[in-house]
């Protein structure tokens, strides 16, 4: 009767579950599991570091709703995937990462990087387990594919000892379950629905907050329809952004603080009240502030501000829910209300205080004069990675999202060092969609090597590069004794378009704006990864935050 290895039995267990992606690195005892995934069809992304890989799983898996899969080698190599496995948890991303380890029979011996794997990865994981025989690999998989979509979704792991990837099983005492079916979509009782639309009804402010939960239940429509259909006024959380449009008129993105200040009723879609929201605290929130929250974990609600309303399911189901219930009802937000006309002025008054920052041609550029010619360069169904403190920041209110989905920054963890990790995994599942990373000169230092994985898999991803010589705030020029330069301070106008050149990419160098359209549209026009490397002023700002001490 016919054996199958270890590793044979977790390709083909993955290839069921519907994981297609894989990024790792391998090396004992992990590399039988990369060849024979292969084998089966899965693609396999071998990267530069365990981060990345471990990041680029936890974005496959929110942009496309399976988890995508990331294999790493035992003790260290486990220790650097759980970058990703910890950003996964954080932001509510599908993941599975697997992890080699030393043999069973030499546990507790001091084996070749033996380490605690399971017990390491548990505090980031809903679900983390060892496997203890080839037969069981299937059970595993299943269990961790499911438990990392269903409910809030989350990470997973796998420990597989070197002797039960090379172990062996008899076929036919091998089950391999079904794939497990997409998340049940719960939805909430009728009678919240309707309690949620009278309190919205009785608002003066009312306010309806986007999270990228609801971009995670592909709510876009439901989302839209109900914005439409209501006339209320929206506020988008960063990878919120695009689940309806960003240049929707009803979108309050440019007068944020003001809106969330003063709404009197709130509609919490997919979003937690973390420090993202400012904890929903005063001032930043008005005090009599009343909520309607809607989420997939019932732990969630009334986290820091009480619910009123809890409508605990899916967010697709629900929004339709709603958008079913609005059809009995004439109600709708009046267009003519004076909170509309007051978001409208708060945005044109936050829209002149930079209007001069943009307007400023002078070189070295400043952020928001690089994003005037980089934002209108970015094609619409362009997926954008953005990471980096001030790029990101800024980013944010610069580049606009029309699409769910289609934003990947430092989320909720705040991780620096992941936007070459998403860069993959966008390119991965998108190679028909323009990829487009905007990155601080720190935020690539710290995977830049990841350029040679882009340029091996010709991925003909545009790398920006806004380089203002330090983290945060940069320098004019470096002291000569590097040890008197502050702390946050990295080489003035180091040359990152000469890496992307090394690896066979194309780059580009601009120190004044005026060149900077030039460059991007040559990047564009290139078939291949490009890298456009912006010199900014090392004193580019950003406009002065109304609640600076608070954030
Ligand atoms: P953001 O950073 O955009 O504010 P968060 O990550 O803080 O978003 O919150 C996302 C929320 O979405 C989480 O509380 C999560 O439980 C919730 N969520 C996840 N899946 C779903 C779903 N299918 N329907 C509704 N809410 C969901
Ligand atoms: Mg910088």
């Amino acid at each position: 009767m016919a054996k199958l290895t270890g590793a044979a039995i977790m390709a083909r267990a993955l290839k069921d579950q519907g994981v297609e992606y894989m990024f790792g690195i391998v090396g004992v005892p992990v590399e039988p599991i990369a060849n024979e995934v292969q084998k089966v069809g899965i693609k396999f992304y071998g990267c530069r570091n365990e981060q990345t890989a471990s990041y680029a799983a936890g974005a496959v898996g929110y942009l496309t709703g399976r988890p995508g899969a990331a294999l790493v080698v035992s003790g260290p190599g486990v220790v650097h995937g759980l970058a990703g496995l910890s950003n996964a948890k954080e932001n509510c991303w599908p993941m599975v990462l697997i992890g080699g380890a030393s043999p069973v029979k030499q546990n507790a011996m001091g084996a070749f990087q033996e380490e605690r794997q399971v017990l390491i990865a548990t505090p980031f994981c809903k679900f983390a387990h060892a496997v203890e025989l080839p037969e069981r690999i299937p059970f595993y998989v299943e269990m961790a594919v499911r438990t990392s979509i269903y409910g809030r979704p989350g990470a997973c792991y796998l420990d597989m000892p070197d002797d039960i990837i090379l172990g062996e099983a008899e076929e036919d005492a091998v089950q391999f379950p079904t794939r497990c079916a997409e998340p049940p979509r719960m939805t909430a009782p009728e009678e919240y629905i309707q309690q949620a639309l009278n309190l919205l009804e009785s608002a003066q402010r009312p306010l309806v907050i986007v999270g990228k939960g609801m971009a995670w239940s592909r709510a876009e429509d439901e989302v839209r329809a109900f914005i439409e259909r209501t006339q209320l006024p929206f506020l988008a959380s960063p990878m919120g952004k695009g689940v309806v449009d960003d240049n929707h008129p009803l979108s309050v993105g440019a007068a944020r603080s003001l809106a969330l200040q003063e709404a009197d009723v709130i509609v919490l879609m997919g979003a937690r009240l973390n420090w993202m929201l400012h904890f929903g605290s005063v001032p930043r929130f008005n005090k009599n502030v009343r909520i309607v929250q809607l989420d997939i974990s019932p732990e969630s609600i009334s986290q820091n501000l009480p619910t009123e309303v809890a409508l605990v399911g899916d967010g697709k189901a629900i929004v339709g829910q709603m958008n079913k219930a609005l059809e009995d009802r004439q109600w709708f937000y009046p267009k003519e209300a004076p909170w509309h006309s007051a978001i409208a002025e708060k945005s044109s008054a936050n829209a002149k205080q930079v209007q001069t920052m943009i307007e400023d041609d002078s070189a070295p550029s400043n952020y928001f004069r690089a994003f005037r010619d980089i934002s209108p360069w970015i094609p619409d169904d362009a997926i954008i990675i953005s990471e980096g403190a001030k790029t990101m920041d800024i980013g944010r209110t610069q580049m606009p999202n029309k699409y769910a989905r289609q934003r990947l920054d430092a989320g909720t963890y705040g991780a620096m060092g992941l936007g070459m990790g998403f860069v993959l995994a966008a390119a991965a599942v998108h190679p028909d969609r323009p990829i487009v990373s905007v990155s601080g000169d720190s935020a690539i230092g710290f995977s830049g090597m990841e350029m040679e994985t882009v340029c091996r898999f010709k991925m003909p991803v545009k790398i920006i590069v806004l380089n203002n010589g330090g983290i945060g705030s940069g320098v004019a020029a470096l002291p000569d004794n590097p040890l008197e330069a502050l702390p946050a301070h990295l080489t003035v106008a180091a040359r990152y378009d000469k890496m992307m050149e090394a690896f066979g990419g194309k780059g580009f160098f601009v120190t004044d704006p005026k060149d900077l359209k030039a460059a991007l549209d040559a990047a564009m026009a290139f078939d291949g990864p490009a890298l456009v490397n912006v010199q900014l002023h090392h004193a580019a700002g950003k406009k002065p935050q109304q609640f600076n001490w608070y954030t």
